[in-house]
């Protein structure tokens, strides 16, 4: 493994350091704008620039570059450094969708619905679970037929994030009498189309990102379908194989890291400083090392997707997510025995606290509820480790319903 980037790419770290401080706070006739126009004017610069979406086809909106993960590792270092707004509004659009579109949709659909998701015009929900359907995805029931040129969708999604902004949705509907995932088909669907009811859903955070969103006889054109009738499950697949441009990316979790540490140094107990207790200190220096391993096992499987040994790094893929989202919990779990008392009437927010300073006790509460939904969300650890069980340790299968 070898830990540097070379000239090339300090040159590049030097380059986007520059675009951040000249692009972002806006300033002049742009700092009048409301935050939405703003950040999706900084978005058009950065893609323009070569530093967001870069690898996605130019006719589709994105920089038209190869692919070449250390230069966006590098570029992704230096953004969330800078605290400009270089994560988009719409992650489902962006992480999801775009690369299935690459791999799966039409020319006609690639250009329709790319670039405005990409500068976060377009903001988009994903609709798989249903109520009784989460980790068996397969046995999801909403229907959609097909009558003339329209599907008509029947039933009910639940869980949506995001669903009362969205402005599309792409989702997975039966749509043939095969049994479980091979009667499903990929959807992309209008939110403003007659017979979608949104219901917000309250979390325990107090914040409404979840609904439910009902489908009364909702008509979508033929040409809403991605990929062939039936072989949904395979196009919502797509888009695991550019997941590995998101790994290696442990930044969160050493931020995180970082915050608990100045909470530990700052926090009393005793009339000491909290680090200087034996126990604090034995639970930071565990959570140092699960941080560590992160790290660590990030460089490594860059290092080989650099190498072009992409496939290589599938098992170390697999165990990132229930690694980082275990060490996250630990994290939250900590900072809340710190706060004490203070943890249990300090307001929350529907944002898992990300953007509120490390000092406002609300963001470590609001990150340890959001810990608990990362255990669930996309995949929960439960099922994650019957992948690793089964797939990488060879253990015997587990019961299937
Ligand atoms: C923050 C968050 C955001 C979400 N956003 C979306 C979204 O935008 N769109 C969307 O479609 N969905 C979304 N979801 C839903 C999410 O995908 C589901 O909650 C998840 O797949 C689990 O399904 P479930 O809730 O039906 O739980 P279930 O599948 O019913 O699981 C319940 C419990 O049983 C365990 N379990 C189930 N099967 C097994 C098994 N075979 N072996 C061992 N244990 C098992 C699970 O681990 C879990 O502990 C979101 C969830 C969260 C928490």
């Amino acid at each position: 493994m070898d830990l540097r980037y070379g000239e090339a790419y300090d040159r590049l770290r030097e380059e986007v350091r520059d675009f951040a401080r000249r692009s972002w706070p806006p300033r002049g006739d742009e700092a009048r704008l409301d935050e939405r126009e703003q950040q999706i004017r900084f978005r058009r610069r950065a893609i323009e620039a070569g530093y967001l979406s870069r690898s996605v086809p130019a006719e589709c909106g994105g920089g038209g570059r190869a692919v070449d993960v250390l230069a966006e590792t590098v570029i992704r270092q230096e953004l969330i450094a800078a605290d400009v707004p270089w994560r988009s509004p719409s992650p489902q659009g962006t992480d999801m969708l775009v690369p299935t579109l690459l791999e799966e949709g039409t020319p006609e659909q690639c250009r329709r619905y790319i670039p405005p998701t990409l500068v976060g015009e377009m903001i988009w929900c994903q609709g798989y679970s249903e109520p009784g359907s989460g980790s068996d995805l397969g046995s999801l029931q909403s229907r959609a037929e097909l009558d003339g040129d329209h599907w008509v969708l029947n039933g009910q999604k639940i869980w949506t994030s995001s669903a009362r902004e969205a402005d599309m949705m792409f989702g997975l509907f039966r749509t043939e009498a095969e049994p479980r995932s091979r009667g499903l088909s990929y959807l992309l669907i209008d939110m403003r189309t007659p017979g979608i009811e949104v219901r917000p859903l309250t979390m325990m955070t107090g914040g409404i990102d979840f609904c439910e969103v009902w489908f009364d006889d909702v008509r979508i054109p033929a040409e809403s379908m991605v990929g062939r009738r039936g072989e949904g499950w395979k196009v919502s697949k797509a888009t695991l194989k550019h997941e590995r441009m998101l790994i290696g990316d442990a930044s969160y979790l050493e931020r995180a890291f970082e915050d608990l540490l100045r909470l530990a140094r700052e926090t009393r107990r005793d009339g000491r400083p909290a680090i200087e207790h034996a126990d604090v200190r034995q639970r930071l220096a565990e959570i140092e090392g699960f941080v560590a391993t992160q790290t660590w096992a990030s460089h490594r499987m860059l290092s080989a997707i650099a190498a072009d040994r992409d496939m290589t790094v599938i098992n170390e893929m697999m165990m990132a997510k229930l690694s980082l989202t275990n060490t996250m919990e630990r994290i939250a779990e900590l900072s809340l025995d710190l706060l004490a008392e203070g943890g249990l009437t300090a307001p929350t927010t529907d944002e898992g606290g990300m953007r509120q300073g490390w000092r406002t006790p609300g963001k470590w509460v609001s990150n340890y509820m959001m810990s608990l939904g990362l255990s669930i969300a996309g995949g929960t650890s439960n099922i994650q480790r019957n992948l690793i069980g089964e797939r990488i340790l060879g253990l015997p299968r587990d019961l299937r319903p």
